[in-house]
């Protein structure tokens, strides 16, 4: 085993590593011995192919089908030098200050995360995509709302030379989507900072970390040796993203009290919803996803976005076999898409454990209210649909493959709860947030409102496990917000006398 000793450890480059990277740059600068252990590789800009089951396999943990304990939902999250931010959208939203006081954390403001926020914004292009280079997908569906008179918004993005092929998800293959790996990652290495891949951390000691380099079969080889590191450090930063942050944190047996360590996941649960056009809709020339509907965020807890999938996630995304679903997806260039989002409350027994060898399991209930809240978003989405000129739209909570245009006024009959089982439907989930949340002290949180672990001070988590409740939005630009803050923190300990 190589040992190896730094003054700060960043576990994950994503959204959260990524950005508490670039923050302790400067201290970089002055000497500081910094580095970002990722698990993943780093990509070669040849590597995104932009072929969908290829892609989904390199860059997703489980190729983006893990799964939750009851085999209901699937969960995607990336795995490579930028984590989910390669994978990501790049839809770049602000909390809103209702969401912010639901969370209740004292000491965490809605003015600090927006002016956190913003900083993010600026250095990632963040902008609106002007309406010529908007695709008919997003067109129809901003269209239809705005007919139906439900509140449609255009989502900024964070995109610089954007040739619109539609395959963000499946990594940018022009390098315009500006997640940490182009932005934050190579800033922090510029000023000193190591990012080590291919570097699983296994477990996390007092003051130290073990990891575990595997050898390359992708992307650049890692700049450590495949094998075992002890990797000693005054301060432990933890950024795997929600499970992993969690899984590593249970399997660690951390001499501190945390009790609702894991607990109280939100995930937004999601459906991709699909209908036909009578004719081409160019729905995978452009960037994908330019509008969102979030009309009944209050009322209903669901939010409705533009999407484009591919082929096999959106084969598998319908209910059904056979003719009916052969001869939709045969008519791919046609299909309007709809990604529903239920906002889901935050409950205690919704988490994620550890099994024998330490791996991440999500137990995560599908409850009565999701499952409403779900079934309303779809009814809605068939509204859009139908209003934008679909013939027939796939709505899964039916008895039939698809609902016809000549019973469109009949959708409140024909999709209803009977039809929407966990199980039948197929539901994933991509925002996920909490099990190392927030708080004031370890009865009702794992950490203090900037990040510091209760009863660790050396050990801080810096990524989206820090929710105590879910966004009710598109998460990332909150987690950089919450990540500058640990950051700030950070950066003021090992600034102190004695660097504590
Ligand atoms: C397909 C998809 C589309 C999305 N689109 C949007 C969008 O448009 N807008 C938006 O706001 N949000 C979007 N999101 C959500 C957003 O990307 C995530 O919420 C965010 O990236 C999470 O940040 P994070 O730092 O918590 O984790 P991640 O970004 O997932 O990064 C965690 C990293 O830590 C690494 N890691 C984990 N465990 C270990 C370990 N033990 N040792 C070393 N490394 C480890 C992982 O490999 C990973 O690279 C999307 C997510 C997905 C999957
Ligand atoms: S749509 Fe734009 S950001 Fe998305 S993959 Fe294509 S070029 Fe990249």
């Amino acid at each position: 085993m190589t040992e190896r000793e730094y003054d700060v450890v960043i576990i994950g480059s994503g959204a959260g590593g990524g950005t508490v990277a670039k923050e302790l740059a400067p201290l970089a600068k002055s000497g500081a011995r910094i580095a970002v252990l990722e698990w993943g590789p780093r990509f070669r800009e040849e590597e995104f192919t932009g072929r969908e089951i290829e892609m989904a396999a390199r860059l997703y943990h489980e190729g983006g089908g893990v799964l939750t304990k009851d085999g209901a939902m699937t969960l995607a999250f990336g795995k490579a030098y930028g984590g989910s931010t390669v994978v990501y959208t790049g839809t770049s939203l602000v909390v809103r200050p209702d969401t912010v006081a639901r969370w209740g954390v004292k000491g965490l403001d809605h003015a600090d995360l927006a002016r956190r926020s913003a900083k993010y914004m600026a250095e990632n292009n963040v902008h609106l995509i002007p309406e010529e280079d908007q695709n008919e997908n997003n067109r129809l569906f901003r269209d239809a709302c705005r007919r139906l008179s439900w509140r449609v918004e255009q989502f900024p993005v964070n995109v610089k030379g954007c040739r619109g092929s539609g395959l963000c998800n499946l990594g940018c293959p022009n390098a315009a989507k500006q997640g940490t790996h182009r932005v934050q990652l190579p800033q922090a290495e510029s000023a000193g900072v190591e990012v080590i891949t291919n570097c699983k951390v296994e477990r996390i000691e007092d003051r130290a970390v073990l990891a575990r380099v595997a050898p390359c079969r992708f992307g650049f080889p890692s700049a450590w040796e495949p094998g075992e590191h002890r990797v000693k450090a005054r301060f432990v930063v933890v950024c795997g993203g929600a499970v992993n942050t969690c899984a590593l944190l249970l399997r660690s047996n951390l001499p501190a009290r945390l009790p609702v360590l894991g607990k109280w996941l939100t995930t937004h649960p999601a459906l991709i919803l699909v209908a036909e056009h009578p004719r081409p809709i160019t729905n995978f020339h452009g960037h994908p996803k330019s509008y969102y509907c979030d009309h009944f965020t209050e009322s209903r807890r669901f939010l409705l976005e533009t999407c484009m999938y591919f082929p096999f996630m959106t084969a598998k995304s319908m209910c059904g076999f056979g003719a009916p679903h052969e001869a939709m997806m045969r008519r791919f260039d046609r299909l309007q898409m709809i990604l529903s989002l239920a906002i889901d409350p935050a409950r205690e027994h919704n988490a994620v454990g550890i099994n024998a060898a330490g791996e991440p399991v999500v137990d995560y209930t599908l409850a009565d209210d999701v499952l409403n809240s779900l079934l309303e978003s779809m009814r809605a989405a068939a509204r859009i649909f139908f209003e934008a000129g679909a013939v027939r739209v796939h709505a899964p909570a039916t008895e039939r493959f698809a609902i016809e245009r000549a019973d469109r006024e009949r959708i409140d009959d024909l999709v209803v709860r009977k039809w929407l089982r966990p199980g039948r439907v197929s539901i994933s989930a991509a925002h996920l947030m909490g099990g190392a949340r927030m708080g004031a002290g370890p009865d009702d949180s794992v950490t203090n409102e900037w990040g510091e672990v209760h009863g660790l001070p050396w050990l801080f988590v810096g990524d989206s496990a820090l929710f105590p409740r879910c966004a009710e939005i598109n998460p990332y630009l909150t987690i950089m917000a919450l990540a500058d803050r640990v950051a700030e923190r950070v950066t003021r300990r090992l600034s102190a006398p004695g660097g504590r």
